[in-house]
């Protein structure tokens, strides 16, 4: 008998796994990798049907990219690009596909959105606001209410109250942050925004030029970086 050297053994070991991983049915995943060509089209979704999809917007970066999630028996377990919107895809596909049709098409998303997921069903995340119950660095904290965090973020006032050292001390809300109050100032801007709209919204100059022009006479005067 023909004694088996190592790199025989080796051989003969990989032709085995290889066959193995076809066996077990990995053969059309292998082909269609050598061959992109090679295969069908992707068959309907087996585990949901277009009611199984959420379309909504990510909110884990302030980007806000549309979102298309899969939901099974209440649970989401996948986000994908939302197909409609051209932020995920691009050129976007046409609004008046019904999502039946669109059962099968996705946009792209990045790796922060698609850990969403995480995000969405992590055990440690904050279900409800917190309020600094002591003083800073304590790590006191109360539950409080969304409607009374946002009256008390818009309003201010002597939020910390009950912290000691704190009795009196008056936190300003945005509403004083907001820098424009004035009604005619803001009913101004509102006109201007109308005319930058219809292109028609002039400057002052020697003589007038509307803003449309200024910006085609600088696109085409702008020179390229060297
Ligand atoms: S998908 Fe990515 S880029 Fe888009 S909003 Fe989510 S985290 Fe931001």
């Amino acid at each position: 008998m023909k004694k088996m050297s190592r790199r025989d053994f080796v051989k003969g070991a990989t032709s085995v796994g290889a066959l193995a991983a076809f066996g077990l049915g990995y053969g059309p995943v292998i082909a269609r990798s050598l061959n992109p060509t090679v295969g069908s089209e992707t068959p309907p979704d087996p585990v949901v049907g277009p009611e199984g999809y959420l379309y909504t917007s990510c909110l884990q970066c302030n980007t806000g990219c549309g979102i298309k999630v899969k939901v099974v028996d209440g649970e989401a377990v996948k986000i994908e690009g939302n197909p409609y919107t051209p932020f995920n895809r691009f050129p976007h596909i046409d609004y008046a596909t019904t999502p039946a049709e669109a059962v099968n098409e996705f946009g792209a998303l990045c790796p922060k959105g698609q850990a969403g997921l995480q995000t969405a069903y992590d055990p440690y995340r904050l279900r409800k606001v917190l309020k600094r119950a002591g003083p800073r660095g304590s790590n006191r904290w109360v539950a409080i209410p969304f409607a009374q965090a946002i009256r008390e973020i818009a309003d201010g006032g002597t939020l910390f109250a009950s912290v000691p050292g704190e009795e009196t001390r008056v936190v300003p809300g945005l509403k004083e942050l907001r820098a424009m109050r004035d009604p005619q100032t803001m009913k101004d801007i509102g006109a201007d925004a109308k005319n930058v709209q219809k292109g028609t919204m002039t400057i002052t100059l020697e003589k007038p030029i509307s803003l449309r022009t200024l910006a085609s006479a600088r696109h085409s005067s702008a020179k390229p970086a060297r």
